[in-house]
């Protein structure tokens, strides 16, 4: 086969290309899962004992998360850096979050990858984010993911959860404190319902292809005085 032999592409008029009506979808590739927040009773504890010490200020801190699938996310760990507050801002600067971060790459290099949680305490109970509060997450949002927790003085504690990732904020998101029991409490119990808890087979009673009441004969009913029903019911039940 020769190079003469293929025929040129015939060349046929086409208009310019331009839009059309467009009807944009889109759907995210994943499913969006809800985030919860759980809570240590330390952390919770912790996180409480720093309100009550707040006095009439905005006082801040930062927390480890773990995350532990499914949308839950646990924390874990309370840290205090140095701050600059009064009444109405709580700023975090770079030199407390610097010593604070100095200090625990020491202590623990885990905690500083898993600091994914900054909470401060409000002069009221309303937990609603000011500008300030807002312009804050900008300088989390190198985190795949960051939590923001608001805390009132009377009970109110809100969280935002920020997924950096996928450029979605979720509001308000549920709350709980979460309790795991540790290894010997699991033990002690498996051992105390392995020695306490027998499994008995189910007593069934065939006394029904009689006629009579499933797992129910007249004897029983006479010695427990038990009452499935008056014996008048009873007969007319056949
Ligand atoms: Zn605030």
């Amino acid at each position: 086969m020769n190079n003469e032999s293929i025929a040129a592409p015939r060349r046929l008029s086409a208009d310019p290309f331009r839009p059309h009506g467009f009807k944009t979808l889109w759907r995210p590739l994943e499913a969006v899962v809800e985030p919860k927040i759980l809570i240590t009773p330390d952390a919770y504890a912790d996180m409480l004992a720093i309100t009550e010490n707040a006095g009439a200020d905005e006082i801040g801190w930062l927390g480890t998360v773990t995350e532990l699938g499914s949308g839950r996310y646990l924390i874990d760990g309370i840290y205090m850096p140095a701050q600059d507050v009064h009444g109405a801002t709580c700023e975090l600067n770079e030199d407390g979050l610097g010593e604070l971060f100095t200090e625990l790459a020491m202590a623990d290099e885990n905690a500083c990858s898993r600091m994914h949680f900054w909470g401060h305490v409000h002069p009221g109970n309303d937990t609603t984010p000011s500008p300030q509060d807002e312009a804050q997450m900008v300088s989390f949002n190198h985190n795949p993911w960051f939590i923001r927790g608001i805390f009132g003085r009377n009970g109110r504690a809100e969280f935002t959860f920020f997924d950096y990732k996928r450029g979605v904020r979720f509001n308000d998101v549920s709350w709980s404190i979460h309790v795991e029991p540790d290894e010997s409490r699991r033990s002690k119990w498996a051992a105390e319902v392995g020695e306490k808890v027998k499994k008995i087979a189910p007593k069934y009673s065939l006394s029904f292809l009689s006629g009579e009441y499933p797992g129910f004969d007249d004897e029983d009913e006479q010695e427990t005085g038990r009452h499935f029903g008056d014996r008048k019911h009873k007969k007319n039940w056949r």
